[in-house]
């Protein structure tokens, strides 16, 4: 599905940022803007043999592609649905003897689909990728090498039977490609396994405190039909209230970065200076960077400084470790950290919030569930100041933290969590989301629980032991 009729949206200039989209009438939180099918994706490299070329989704045992032996699906019925997108693809991989990269991959199937229906492929697309941005003079000169690298290996791979393009118009998709490529998840969102491109995604301009959010919904893919597959496709979400006329605008960073940090981001990846509000207010900055305050006395400018080294040096450190899987050597760090953040740093310094994250997720993993839930709880009180209500990455941390109070028999304090998740989740990813499902169920299930915690806190907590002994709660989901 691309863009219809009755989607209420227009194409406008949006001043400085050059185009952008806008409402045509008023939208509520929760309401799909718009829902767009990728132009082209590809499976990252990295992946390629644990993820469906065709719904994206991980699979145990994937059924190969008996011609390139490069592409894997779920079965056939994914293979037969992904054929036309494949067909060229496979015949070039079979030449060349080997598949090139996912940069070369994605270009190659764009050419193709172009070659297919011309650019512009249906009346719901506001734009031609010809139109879209490339950034190439604005382009750091390795980012440039790296981009010519691509045209040269494209040039290598490309069948001579098919359409010919000049090295201008290839390097003008790679420039697309680098900043509009968009990166694609797997089915409940938790891991992403490649990228695709979206032109009417890419007309909303970016803000630190966007109005929207975009969710990867790949619909219905165990049907057996392959007519009836949806194809990866993205759903624009309101995140609020939007007023008729209001720009649409998507965060393509994450807000818990001063703003300094954001720009910084912003420009090395998409080549822009943002101006939002909150980037030219520095709005939350002073939350992110604060100190404690005890008796109305701040710690000397000498200490803040100390611990900020400190936590900078020991984040390295438990990234290393972490990579490395060692685990109780991240929770010893970590631990070292707290110690020291803790009189000096504000419940909402990003510092001290990075640390709570990485304890709370390593500790659950090793299922030390008590304290794990301690620091989980602990940074959903930060995090509640600093993103926005419906923020999807708040409405993630939620379920998250929510699942780990459950594992550790706090059971109130678990299903209020679940609870809130799931309402920010019906906005941001909306009833039908596989994840906003998981969420339901664990709805349900910490509902019963509690009730029976409430009747008899005894029984409650044989019964626990007794599921968790044979199997743990909802495993697998924390991490
Ligand atoms: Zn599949
Ligand atoms: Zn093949
Ligand atoms: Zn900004």
């Amino acid at each position: 599905m691309t863009l219809q009729k009755k989607d209420a949206v227009e194409v406008f200039a949006a001043g400085e940022k050059g185009r952008g989209l806008r409402t045509t009438k008023e939208m509520q939180a929760g309401e799909v803007v718009f829902t767009e099918a990728s132009f082209a994706a590809v499976v990252f490299d990295s992946l390629y043999l644990q993820v469906c070329h065709n719904c994206f989704r991980r699979q145990a045992n994937p059924h190969r592609c008996a011609q390139c032996k490069f592409a894997y699906y779920c079965d056939r019925t994914c293979q037969r649905a992904a054929w036309d997108e494949h067909k060229l693809e496979c015949a070039a991989i079979r030449q060349q003897g080997r598949a090139p990269s996912e940069n070369v991959r994605l270009a190659a199937r764009t050419l193709w689909r172009m070659q297919r229906h011309t650019s512009k492929v249906s009346d719901g697309q506001l734009t031609t990728l010809d139109l879209l941005e490339d950034h190439i003079s604005d382009m750091a000169p390795e980012d440039l090498k790296e981009l010519q690298v691509d045209v040269q290996k494209f040039l290598e791979y490309w069948p001579r039977k098919s359409k010919q393009f000049g090295v201008e118009y290839i390097s003008h998709i790679f420039g697309v490609i680098k900043c509009n490529g968009f990166t694609v998840s797997d089915q409940k969102g938790l891991q992403a396994v490649g990228v695709g491109i979206f032109p009417n995604l890419c007309l909303v301009n970016h803000d630190c405190w966007p109005n929207c959010t975009v969710i990867l919904n790949h619909g219905n893919q165990t049907a057996l039909d392959a007519a009836l597959h949806s194809q990866r496709r993205i759903e624009l979400r309101a995140l609020g209230n939007i007023a008729e006329g209001e720009e649409l605008t998507v965060s393509y960073v994450d807000f818990l970065n001063v703003s300094k940090d954001r720009q910084q981001l912003l420009k090395q990846q998409y080549y822009f200076h943002c101006k939002c509000e909150h980037c030219s207010k520095g709005i939350k900055d002073d939350l992110m960077m604060a100190v404690k305050e005890k008796d109305g006395k701040k710690p000397s400018a000498e200490l803040v400084k100390e611990v900020t080294d400190f936590s900078v040096q020991k984040l390295a450190k438990i990234e290393e470790a972490r990579t490395a899987g060692n685990f109780h050597e991240v929770i010893k760090i970590c631990h070292e950290c707290l110690e020291k953040q803790e009189p000096v740093l504000a419940d909402t310094h990003l510092y001290l919030l990075r640390v709570l994250r990485i304890a709370s997720e390593v500790l659950s993993y090793l299922q030390i569930f008590q304290e794990a839930a301690e620091y989980a709880r602990r940074m959903m009180e930060g995090y509640r100041k600093l993103y926005h209500p419906n923020n999807a990455q708040l409405g993630m941390a939620t379920m998250r933290a929510g699942v780990i109070h459950w594992h550790a028999g706090l059971i109130e304090a678990g299903h209020g969590m679940i609870c809130k998740a799931y309402a920010i989740l019906m906005i941001t990813h909306g009833p039908h989301h596989p994840m906003t499902k998981d969420l339901e169920s664990m709805r349900t299930q910490t509902e019963m629980e509690l009730r029976l915690f409430k009747e008899n806190e005894h029984v409650y907590h044989s019964m626990r032991e007794a599921v968790l002994s044979s199997k743990p709660i909802g495993g697998g989901k924390v991490q």
